[in-house]
């Protein structure tokens, strides 16, 4: 049985070569490739599009903006900002997309004392005054990058100071308590140069990190992910239930099925292993959840003009504020004499955790009751909820589950890329990348005779 192909591009090879997820690295393979992809949702982007919520009403709008200055635009996945990936990449981001080009604004917020430290904080110990600073700055000398856990790795590095004051407790929350068992990981994130250090405790650095600057479309995601959806051929609402290697065939949620020669697959990698059977010998790698939160709002007194803070020990147990709104002012409705903003909001929880709506719209009360007491928000609008399932992917200290995974699976011609499919660390750039890479290589396994 085969899906309609009605609308097919018309050099695309036949449904032999497929691709699974038409988020930015399913549709960049599907784009090079001319395979077909299958997509559960009925929209492209995965976690990458953007949506709009008109004040007071509960609908989403996902596409072009329905009348701008009307609406508060989000994202599903919270703000996603372009940073990283290869010079040829990002201009064909830029081709596609009309993209501004912004500088970070980005601080640890210690709510408790009303401080904003710039990130990284580590290369800024100026802001904590001259006795914790001096005292930080001893413990950075004297620390070093052993730690078989990400725990023991960031107190290797940062001392007590630091990591009582912030890398302790953010790392909690932003990993859902999984940083005490799993190895250190990114550390870019977290970077560690002694001179800058030594700099940032007397006077201002040179900013350092891994977004320094980045890259967001005038229009919005969407504006980006349609372009690429445009040039790939897309089958929506397939939902990819079952793989059956043997046979090379992909069943769907509808009960329609296609048989393939070779599969670019973007999901999660435990899950493509679970749809096609593979077991690994080893503990599956853990990852974590994020409840996304939008709030449109009143902008508070007190809001900052911060594109993001990173902050810890909340009551409501976020780890990251983001202000869409100081990114770009089309992210919130104009309305004369009464300043909007444009939040989002991110809560981690330990994979496999399952949220009953109850939870959610408490949550958001306790969210929304926190954000008030800081004065970053008035009045609300609009406060809507994403789950996103598989947010942030980990992995066990010598774990070898990731690349065992990858060669069952390649070995049976599932061939898997994407942050997800590959579980590593990647931004928008870096996936759009990947999923070129594997569309190219796509081509090629089904048509040995394709020229690069
Ligand atoms: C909270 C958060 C914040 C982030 N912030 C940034 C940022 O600021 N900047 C940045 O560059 N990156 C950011 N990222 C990373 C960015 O989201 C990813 O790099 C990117 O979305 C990966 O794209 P992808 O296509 O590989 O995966 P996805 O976007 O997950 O796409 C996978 C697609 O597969 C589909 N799918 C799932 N299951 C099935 C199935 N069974 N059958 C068929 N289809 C299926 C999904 O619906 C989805 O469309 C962030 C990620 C998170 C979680």
């Amino acid at each position: 049985m085969h899906p309609d192909s009605r609308g097919a591009r018309p050099d695309a090879p036949d449904n032999r070569a497929v691709v699974l997820g038409a988020g930015v690295s399913g549709l960049a393979a599907g784009m090079v490739s001319g395979a077909q992809v299958f997509e559960a949702e009925s929209i492209p982007g995965g976690l990458c599009a953007s949506y709009y919520m008109r004040p007071g009403s509960a609908e989403r709008h996902f596409g072009g903006a329905p009348r701008a200055g009307d609406y508060y635009r989000f994202e599903p996945g919270g703000g996603h900002w372009i940073f990283g990936g290869e010079p040829s990449t990002l201009e064909m981001i830029q081709d596609y997309a009309h993209c501004n080009r912004i500088s970070r604004r980005s601080s640890v917020f210690l709510h408790g004392s009303n401080r904003y430290i710039p990130y990284p904080i580590q290369e800024n110990l100026r802001y904590l005054g001259a006795e914790q600073a001096t005292r930080a700055l001893a413990e950075i000398r004297a620390g070093n990058a052993s730690g078989r856990t990400m725990q023991e790795w960031l107190a290797a590095r940062f001392g007590s100071s630091l990591g009582d004051l912030f890398f302790a407790p953010f790392h909690e929350a932003y990993t859902a308590g999984l940083y005490r068992a799993i190895a250190p990981q990114d550390g870019f994130k977290s970077p560690i140069d002694l001179l800058k250090i030594e700099q940032g405790a007397r006077e201002g650095a040179e900013p350092t990190g891994y977004n320094i600057s980045f890259l967001y479309p005038e229009a919005g995601l969407h504006a980006l992910v349609s372009e690429l959806a445009r040039r790939a051929t897309v089958h929506y609402g397939k939902r990819a239930t079952k793989i059956d290697p043997e046979k090379r065939e992909i069943s769907f949620a509808d009960g329609s099925a296609v048989d393939y020669r070779a599969v670019v697959s973007t999901l999660p990698l435990h899950q493509i292993c679970a749809l096609a059977g593979i077991e690994i010998d080893e503990p599956t790698d853990p990852y974590t959840s994020v409840l996304v939160l939008n709030i449109g709002a009143r902008r508070g007194a007190r809001c900052p003009d911060e594109h993001w803070v990173y902050t810890c020990g909340t009551d409501a147990g976020f780890h990251r504020v983001g202000f869409y709104s100081n990114v770009d002012s089309r992210f919130a409705p104009e309305i004369p004499g009464e300043p909007r903003v444009s939040i989002y909001v991110e809560k981690a929880y330990a994979g496999g955790t399952r949220l009953s709506p109850q939870d959610i719209a408490a949550y958001a009360s306790s969210v929304i009751r926190e954000l008030r007491s800081w004065e970053f928000i008035g009045e609300v609008d609009v406060v809507d909820p994403t789950w996103v399932e598989v947010g942030y992917t980990w992995s066990w200290p010598d774990s070898n589950w990731r690349s065992k995974a990858i060669d069952a699976l390649e070995s049976q011609g599932i061939f898997p890329t994407g942050r997800y499919g590959r579980w590593v660390f990647q931004g928008i750039a870096e996936s759009i990348q990947a999923g070129l890479v594997a569309g190219e290589n796509l081509r090629r396994e089904v048509d040995p005779s394709a020229q690069s």
